[in-house]
Formats: structure tokens, sequence, C-alpha cells
């Protein structure tokens, strides 16, 4: 995203009670159905966040994982990874897809940390708000909006959520927002979100997405959500449970 577009995202007005109450409600009803998701005691460091969503971009977790530990395992440190070739990293992470423009994206990311501070870290963020750390990352070249969010959420542990394909599509079926674009349903959500909701909001989302409110054959008889959901496709005719799928990439580095 251009910055001045995450400018503009940034300034729109967008408060609305009635989505803040509606979030409210959404992360009640889905508590009592998943729980409170899991959470790290230690937060990930923000550099292997920001290369794990790098790497998670239009893969499943199992193989980002594995293309993540495939970086940390073989190397010492990243600047060891930094200065490898392109297609040395391309090698390495081939199993999360998209080799080519990651790897670029993670080559990039290292060198221009070394180049701009000295060293690979991020700590320096910490005395930013929310939002110069979204402009900041998003500065770097293949890093958007949802994998600068990711690092405030996980790493900075702070009430932001990030939207992935799976926010985005349960959120506009519950009727939360009604956007095309993903970085639209984030600035909605994050101009009224609840306190301290952000974690458990953000991962209970994906974990419906996933086993319930998936992109088709959404199984809309099991859904926790059935009573308040404003989608006017609902799928009644599946009537077998999901099978879990709750391991989360970010919450494990
Ligand atoms: S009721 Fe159906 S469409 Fe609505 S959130 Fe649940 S699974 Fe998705």
């Amino acid at each position: 995203m251009k910055k001045n577009n995450l400018n503009n995202l940034l300034n729109m007005p967008e408060k609305s009670i009635k989505v803040f109450r509606t979030i409210s409600k959404v992360n009640e009803i889905l508590i009592q159905k998943y729980g409170i998701p899991f959470r790290p005691q230690n937060p990930p460091n923000p550099v292997d966040m920001l290369i794990a969503t790098i790497l998670s971009q239009n893969t499943n977790d199992k193989n980002s994982y594995r293309a993540f530990l495939h970086l940390k395992n073989n190397y010492r440190d990243w600047y060891e990874v930094a200065a490898l070739s392109v297609s040395r990293i391309v090698r390495e992470i081939k199993i999360a897809g998209l080799a080519e423009q990651k790897s670029k994206a993670i080559k990039n990311l290292l060198t221009s940390l070394i180049e701009k501070n000295g060293s690979i870290s991020l700590e320096y963020l910490l005395k930013f708000s929310n939002e110069e750390i979204l402009k900041e990352l998003t500065n770097y070249k293949g890093i958007g909006i949802k994998t600068a969010s990711c690092v405030l959420l996980f790493s900075f542990k702070k009430n932001i959520c990030p939207v992935d394909t799976h926010v985005h599509r349960t959120t506009n079926r519950i009727g939360i927002v009604c956007t095309k674009a993903p970085d639209k349903t984030f600035l909605i959500l994050n101009k009224n979100l609840p306190q301290e909701i952000a974690h458990s909001f953000h991962t209970n989302l994906i974990r419906l997405g996933r086993e319930i409110c998936k992109p088709t054959n959404q199984n809309c008889f099991i859904c926790p959500l059935k009573n308040i959901c404003r989608y006017s496709e609902k799928n009644f005719k599946i009537r077998t449970a999901s099978k879990e799928n709750k391991f989360l990439l970010l919450d494990n580095i």
C-alpha cells in the first residue's frame, strides 16, 4: 500500500457504536465456543514475526512454518541470511510458494535494516505510536498493512486486529463491515475495537473461517453466530462437525 493511501485510511472517521457492540458480541460468542486462544508468555521477536508473516502470504501455516524453520535452523542468525543471494533464499523457502517474491522481500528487509539502523532489530519502533509503526513498516518493499499489523499484535502486544482473508470474509458475512478491500475492513475494525480483545477476536475469527465459515460450503448449521449473522447465503445443508484447525503460525514463532 502506498504511504498516501495509508494516511487516507488512517484519517477516515469510521467510529460507530453499533460496530463496537457487534465486535464485542461476536468476540464473546467465539470465546464461549473456542475459549481464550493460547498466547505465548514471551512475545515473538518482531523481525522473526515479519519474516514469518512474509512467508505466510498465500500459503498454509504448515508450509510457511517449515520454510521459516529452514531459515532459522540452517543459519546462525538473520545477518547470515541477509548475506545470502536471493536465489539461495528461494531454495530455502520454496515450500512456502511465491518464493522469488518472498525472498526479495526478506532480503530487502534485512539489508535495509542494516543500512538504516546498523543492526537487524525493530526494537526502535517501540517508542512510536501504532500509526507511526504501520507507516514505518509499510515503507519496506513487500510489507503491507496486514504484515505490519501482525508485528503490532503479536510482537508488541498492541490492541490491533490484523485482517487476513478469513477475518475479511467472516466480518463481511456476519455484517460487522460491508467492504470489498481488506484494508478498509482493517480500518473499520480497528477504529471500533474494544480494549484488549484484538488477539482473541483475530485468532478465533481465523479458526471460525477455517473450520466453519469457509470460503465455500460454509457450515451455518453448527455456527455459533448463526443467530446474529446477516449473511444472505447461509448454508444449512451440511450437518457434520468440522475438523479442528487451530494451529496459528504467528503464535508459535
Ligand atoms: S452463520 Fe454461516 S455465514 Fe454466518 S458466520 Fe456462521 S458460517 Fe459464516
